[in-house]
C-alpha cells in the first residue's frame, strides 16, 4: 500500500505506521460509505472475500457488499457463526478450503465485517492463506472498534486456552463507523467500554478523568460523545502499537485485566461472560492485587468505580485452582512465570514480574468469595 515509498492513507482520520507500510483507519459516525469509496484502489480488479456472520450480515452486510461490488473485480461471501465460537481451527480450515475452491489468489483481499471474534478469525485466515493476503477490518462492535481491529493481532482459541494460536499481521485498512453501533445491544456497548476504561486506566490520566465525567453520555449513545471517546481510545492504541508492534514492552500494558479475564472466559466455556465483562473482573482483581502491594486506595477505588458503573454481571461460583491452572497456560506467561499489569496511579500502569504466587492465590480466593 505504498507508491514510490510514500505511505498512502486514503484520507483516513488516523493512520498506523508499521514495518510493512501504513494502515489507514477511518473513524466516525457514518464514515463507512465514503471510506469504502476512498479505498477503491484496494478493491479494484481483485477478488474480495467478505466474511461476516448471520446477525451482522443481516444488519449491515448489504450496504457493505454493494459498496464493494461497485469497485471490486468480484465479491465472494463467507460466513462464520456469531460470537466467540467463530475463533476455532475448524472454521479457519473450512474458510481456507472455501477460498481455494472459489479461486482465491495471492492478490485477493479479505474483508472482515463484525465484532472482534470475526476480525480475529478473518485476520488469521488472511494471514495464513497462500502465505498471507491483504485484509481490511470493518469492526461493528464498540470493543472491536477501539481494540480488536487495531494493531494486527489475529488469532483463534483452543479449548485449553483463549487466543493460543495466532499471528501478528496488520490490516491493510480499518473502517470503524460508529453508526453501526446503533444496532448493538446495550450489554455489548457496556462490555466494549470496559476496554476503553482499561486503556485510560493504564495510559492516560486525562482520558480517564474524561470518562469519569462523560461515561453516562457515552453509554446512552450520545453520538458526539461516543464518537469522540472511541476515536481517542483508537488513537491511544495506535500510539502504543506503533511504538511496540510485537508486544515486547509498552503494548503489554494493554493486557491489564486480561490474565484473569482470559482464564474466566475459558473456564466458563466462552459462554456466560462477554469478553469485556471478563476483562472487567480481571481489572477488579488486578486492582486488588495492586492494593495488596501498596497501591493508593483512592486510585484503586476510582478504577473500581469506573469499572463498576458499567455494571459487569456477578461471577458465578468458580474453582480457584482451575483458574490458576488456566492463568499459568496464558499466552502472556513466560517460562519465568506470569507478568501482571497493575495500576500504579490514575492513568499509569506497569508490568510486574515479581508478584508472589502465594499472593495471587490468596487474593484470588478472596476475590471469588472463597476465603
Ligand atoms: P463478538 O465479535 O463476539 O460480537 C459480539 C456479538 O455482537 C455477536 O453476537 C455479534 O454477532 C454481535 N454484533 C456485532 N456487531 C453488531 C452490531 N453492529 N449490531 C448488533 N449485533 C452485533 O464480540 P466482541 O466483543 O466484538 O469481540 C470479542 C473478541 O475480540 C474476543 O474474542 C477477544 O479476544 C477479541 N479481541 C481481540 C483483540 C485483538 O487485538 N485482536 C483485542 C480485543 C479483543
Amino acid at each position: 500500500m505504498t507508491t514510490t515509498g510514500r505511505p498512502v492513507d486514503f484520507g483516513a482520520r488516523l493512520r498506523l505506521e508499521h514495518d510493512r507500510g501504513v494502515c489507514p483507519i477511518f473513524a466516525g459516525y457514518g464514515c463507512a460509505a465514503g471510506a469504502l469509496r476512498a479505498l477503491a484502489p484496494v478493491w479494484a480488479g481483485r477478488t474480495v472475500f467478505l466474511l461476516s456472520t448471520p446477525a451482522v450480515g443481516r444488519l449491515h452486510g448489504a450496504a457493505v457488499r454493494a459498496a464493494l461490488e461497485a469497485a471490486a473485480g468480484r465479491v465472494v461471501a463467507l460466513e462464520a457463526p456469531d460470537g466467540e465460537s467463530a475463533k476455532s481451527v475448524d472454521h479457519a480450515v473450512r474458510l481456507w478450503r472455501e477460498m481455494i475452491v472459489a479461486g482465491g489468489k495471492r492478490d485477493s483481499v479479505l474483508v472482515a465485517l463484525g465484532g472482534g471474534s470475526v476480525l480475529d478469525l478473518g485476520g488469521f485466515v488472511a494471514a495464513c492463506f497462500l502465505r498471507g493476503i491483504d485484509f481490511v477490518h470493518l469492526p461493528t462492535t464498540l470493543l472491536a472498534q477501539v481494540d480488536a481491529a487495531i494493531g494486527g493481532k489475529t488469532g483463534l482459541d483452543l479449548p485449553e486456552a483463549k487466543n493460543s494460536v495466532g499471528a501478528f499481521r496488520q490490516p491493510a485498512a480499518v473502517v470503524a463507523d460508529t453508526a453501526w453501533l446503533e444496532t448493538l445491544p446495550a450489554r455489548e456497548i457496556r462490555a466494549g467500554l470496559q476496554e476503553v476504561v482499561k486503556i485510560a486506566a493504564v495510559l492516560d490520566r486525562g482520558f480517564f478523568e474524561r470518562l469519569e465525567r462523560e461515561l453516562d453520555a457515552v453509554v446512552a449513545g450520545e453520538p458526539a460523545a461516543r464518537a469522540a471517546v472511541i476515536e481517542r481510545a483508537m488513537a491511544l492504541k495506535v500510539e502504543v502499537v506503533e511504538q511496540d508492534p510485537y508486544e515486547r514492552d509498552l503494548r503489554r500494558l494493554l493486557n491489564f485485566g486480561h490474565t484473569l479475564g482470559h482464564a474466566l472466559e475459558a473456564e466458563l466455556g466462552y459462554q456466560e461472560l462477554l469478553h469485556g465483562e471478563a476483562v472487567a473482573h480481571g481489572m477488579l482483581y488486578a486492582v486488588r492485587l495492586a492494593r495488596a502491594r501498596g497501591l493508593d486506595p483512592t486510585v484503586a477505588s476510582r478504577i473500581e468505580q469506573l469499572v463498576g458503573r458499567l455494571g459487569p454481571p456477578p461471577l458465578p461460583a468458580l474453582d480457584a485452582s482451575a483458574l490458576l491452572a488456566r492463568m499459568a497456560r496464558d499466552k502472556k506467561a513466560r517460562e519465568s512465570g506470569l507478568a501482571w499489569v497493575l495500576p500504579e496511579a490514575v492513568g499509569r500502569g506497569g508490568v510486574h514480574e515479581s508478584v508472589a504466587p502465594e499472593l495471587v492465590s490468596s487474593e484470588l480466593a478472596r476475590f471469588l468469595g472463597l476465603a
